[in-house]
């Protein structure tokens, strides 16, 4: 679930994911994040949101 930046709807389902590897932080720990790319049904604007983190 995420939410237009724009008019604020729901949208619940992720057009396209991908997995990315983040920048280390301090300790070199890298993180790894899963992007989710929706489409506003409302609006039509194209937005990411970062689905979930985990640590490799
Ligand atoms: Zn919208």
């Amino acid at each position: 679930m995420a939410k237009c930046p724009k008019c604020n709807t729901e949208v619940s389902k992720p057009r396209k994911t991908w997995k990315m590897a983040g920048r280390p932080d301090r300790t070199g720990k890298r993180m790894q994040l899963e992007i989710g790319l929706f489409d506003c049904p409302k609006c039509k604007k194209t937005f990411r949101e970062v689905l979930s983190k985990k640590k490799i």
